[in-house]
């Protein structure tokens, strides 16, 4: 056989896959799924003048979040990046510092390292997990930090490296117990990336619970959706009470008086993307079951096929299985953009997982160790059509 019909053999055994779950609908690579009382909620926003950032749904909003994902508190702001940048600000993490941070994530995880003034300090994520994992992290600290002071220095470039955000990948969760203790060792500031993982849980545990903070987003391709929205979880009162001062513009309670008490930020979370948010949160189980039946789908789908399979949760954790994905076994990897391609000609959405970070434009002169595994996933992992109507 050429090795022209080979390409042709694959690209053919992983669309009629494909389209043997999506059918003839062509859906984007994860569409919000509006089937309760959004539009009610909404229309009380507008009927009741409340659409901006004072109204009942954003503290309706945040309560109802906290108790799903079992957090004393819950402070909404405007993305996750955003978020993201709050938290480690609010935390104290300092311009000129460096954070750990995963090479394989969206870029917001860097981005918001950088708009604190810090430094990303890229770590290879885990075959496991897909993320960071506290052995591989706990020794790479080992070798690279030194203690000066109070805290650790990067031996190299005798920056403070402050803080850690794990985050975890497509909803697999990542050991973040076990990062909370690497963090304690090393005086490190935790941070969970949770963009991805609202309803995922390791060992029954929901994640996000194990830092100081964690972040999650509710932009329109995530579990659920707010429009744009994001939010931070914390189990101190203090912490939440700080971050939502900063959130909104660092304004002091007053009847009339416009008195600020220090440099704040524009990051709450308007009334009308709350509205959307309760209505999304009330069909949160029925989401979730929609994507893991999506994910039998597909496994079911795969089965057998010689170039690769669907990746499940490991053992004791829970995923929310937000995106679907499929990985190439290595020796078709080379053929991964020819796949790409073949199938958004068809009009298929499919995507390959995000270029490490440490190879954008940006963040080339950040410090990194080597990524192997993050460099290996992103050559060889098909990101599926995953919004949950597919489910039924
Ligand atoms: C979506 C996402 C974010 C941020 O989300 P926005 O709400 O779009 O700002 C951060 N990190 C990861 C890993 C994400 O997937």
């Amino acid at each position: 056989m050429t090795s022209a019909a080979a390409l042709e053999d694959v690209r053919a055994e992983f669309i009629d896959a494909v389209k043997s779950v999506i059918g003839d609908s062509r859906p984007g690579l994860h569409d919000p799924h509006f089937g309760g009382n959004e539009k009610h909620y909404l229309a009380e926003c507008v009927d009741t003048g409340f659409v901006s950032s004072v109204g009942s749904f954003v503290p309706r909003f945040e309560q109802d979040l906290a108790r799903f994902v079992g957090a004393a508190h819950a402070v909404a702001v405007v993305n996750g990046t955003s978020g993201l940048h709050l938290a480690l600000v609010g935390l104290g993490v300092k311009p000129g510092d460096e954070v750990i941070v995963p090479a394989l994530s969206f870029v917001a995880t860097a981005s918001a390292v950088a708009l604190a003034g810090a430094v990303p300090h890229f770590v290879d994520v885990s075959d496991a997990t897909w993320g960071i994992s506290p052995e591989g992290l706990r020794s790479y600290l080992a070798g690279l930090l030194e203690r000066r002071g109070e805290g650790f220095v990067n031996s190299h470039t005798g920056r403070p490296v402050t803080a850690l955000v794990p985050m975890h990948t497509l909803g697999f969760p990542v050991d973040a117990d076990g990062l909370a203790e690497v963090a304690g060792e090393f005086g490190l500031i935790l941070v969970e990336d949770a963009a991805e993982s609202l309803g995922s849980y390791d060992k029954g545990t929901h994640t996000g619970l194990a830092g100081q903070a964690a972040v999650f987003s509710f932009n329109g391709n995530k579990t659920i959706t707010t429009g744009g929205g994001g939010a931070i979880i914390t189990a101190d009162p203090v912490v939440a009470e700080r971050l939502r001062h900063l959130s909104t513009t660092a304004k002091l309670a007053n009847r009339y008086e416009f008195d600020h008490d220090q440099v704040g930020y524009n990051y709450r979370m308007p009334n009308i993307n709350a509205a959307l948010g309760v209505a999304q949160l009330e069909q949160l189980p029925e989401i979730l079951e929609r994507q893991r039946a999506l994910h039998n789908m597909y496994a079911d789908a795969f089965e057998g096929l010689r170039i690769g399979h669907k990746p499940s949760e490991t053992t004791g954790a829970t995923s929310n299985y937000w995106l679907q994905t499929f990985l190439l076994d290595r020796k078709f990897a080379v053929h991964k953009n020819a796949i790409l391609n073949a199938c958004l000609d068809e009009g298929i959405t499919v995507r390959p997982l995000w270029k490490p970070l440490n190879r954008l434009e940006p963040y080339r002169s950040s410090p990194s160790d080597k990524t192997p595994v993050a460099d290996d996933l992103y050559s060889r992992l098909i990101c599926l059509p995953s919004s949950p109507v597919l489910a039924g």
